[in-house]
């Protein structure tokens, strides 16, 4: 399947050095040719109604399709939205993280899931509402409605075959939650011990997307901590804003030791750049000895964290294969 540009995931080249990853399907729908899919429920996804962002979980029934049954949690789908661009072709495909666990929404393999977050803005040139065409029609659509779609894609980042020998680390910004919804459900349900750590970043508290499921599983499961993380207003216990990152510093206690554990796997999705942060703040936060087995830092730029840019990625900072990251 050939992805638009605009939706490509942002590659990285680095040493595979990480644990054998489950296996998945790929591509078994092209983009080409979507199949029909059915949304079976489209709700409000947010702490509050009263939230800035409008971002709702969208559950399509994608029974007798070939995707039925075959989407492994931290892979992505596709969204084909009707209608045409302004130069008349078909719109063009656009790609959604699966929020539902392997065994599909509510473990039923028919029904798949995804986070999506209305793009609303005014228009970088004439200054008129923006509105982006796929969230927004995913976002509209009623039980019932169709919707073309394909996939999966994705095979990088997944969790490993062997889901009881690691522990886990993960950090979201935004809808970058959504496979860490699938994946959580997924680690829960094997009851392999294995500690989990959320690091769930968003504007406002009111963002937060599946809050209280969360909650209720941190307060159900001890080896599953969520950290939900604000960046515009005091945490929930009065504590400064702050960016996902900096839960190295407040959460030190806990997060640091499982830095140091060799069981431990981490794992990054959402806004593009945050990858860039955290990567400064475990150079800034960890000793070498337990930046090591991390990320290997070009020694040109190892004295001048402050310096670092986006362009350096995977150059000159390259994240070891214990690290999966997709950020866009
Ligand atoms: P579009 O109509 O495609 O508009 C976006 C385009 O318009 C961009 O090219 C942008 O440069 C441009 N643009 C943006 N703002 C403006 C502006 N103000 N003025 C002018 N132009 C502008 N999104 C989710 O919500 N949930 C997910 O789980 C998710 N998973 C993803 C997984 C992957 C692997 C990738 C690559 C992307 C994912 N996305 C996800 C993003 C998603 O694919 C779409 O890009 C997003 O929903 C916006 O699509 P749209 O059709 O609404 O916007
Ligand atoms: P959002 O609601 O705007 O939240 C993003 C959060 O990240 C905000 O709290 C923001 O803080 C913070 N942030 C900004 N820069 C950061 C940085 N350098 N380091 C750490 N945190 C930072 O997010 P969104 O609109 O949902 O956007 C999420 C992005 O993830 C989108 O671009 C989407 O395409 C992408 N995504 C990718 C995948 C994938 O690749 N599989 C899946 C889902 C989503 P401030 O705004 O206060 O600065």
């Amino acid at each position: 399947m050939t992805e638009p540009a605009q939706n490509a995931p942002f590659r990285r080249k680095h040493p595979r050095t990480g644990p054998n990853l489950v296996d998945v399907q790929m591509n078994l729908v092209l983009a080409s040719d979507p199949v029909v899919g059915r949304v079976f429920t489209n709700e409000q996804c947010t702490a509050r109604t009263s939230a800035a962002a409008f971002t709702r979980h969208v559950v399509i029934d994608v029974s007798g399709t070939p995707l039925a049954g075959v989407c492994t949690a931290g892979q992505s789908f596709g969204v084909v939205p009707p209608g045409t661009d302004e130069r008349g072709r078909p719109h063009s495909m656009r790609l959604y993280s699966l929020a539902s666990p392997t065994a599909g929404e509510n473990a039923n393999p028919n029904l798949i899931a995804t986070t999506v977050k209305r793009l609303i803005d005014e228009h970088h040139d004439t200054g008129k509402l923006f509105l982006g065409v796929c969230s927004n029609f995913l976002c509209d659509t009623q039980p019932g409605d169709e919707v073309l779609v394909c996939g999966p894609s994705g095979k990088r980042f997944v969790l490993p075959a062997n889901p009881g020998a690691h522990d886990y680390v993960f950090f979201a910004t935004g809808t970058g939650i959504a496979p860490f919804r699938a994946m959580l459900h997924d680690l829960l349900a094997q009851s392999t011990g294995s500690r989990i750590v959320l690091v769930a970043g968003v504007p406002y508290a009111t963002d937060l997307m599946y809050h209280d499921t969360f909650v209720s599983l941190d307060k159900q499961h001890s080896n599953f901590m969520y950290l939900p993380t604000v960046s515009r207003h005091a945490q929930f216990d009065g504590s400064p804003s702050c960016y996902v990152q900096d839960r190295l510093v407040t959460h030190k206690d806990l997060l640091i030791p499982m830095l140091e554990s060799s069981r431990t796997l981490m794992y990054v999705c959402g806004i593009l750049g945050m990858e860039l942060g955290l990567c400064r703040t475990m150079h800034q936060v960890l000793a070498p000895e337990v930046l090591a087995p991390w990320m290997t830092i070009d020694g040109s730029i190892s004295h001048e964290p402050a310096s670092w840019n986006q362009k350096m990625m995977y150059r000159q900072i390259k994240p070891s294969g214990r690290v999966f990251i997709e950020t866009y």
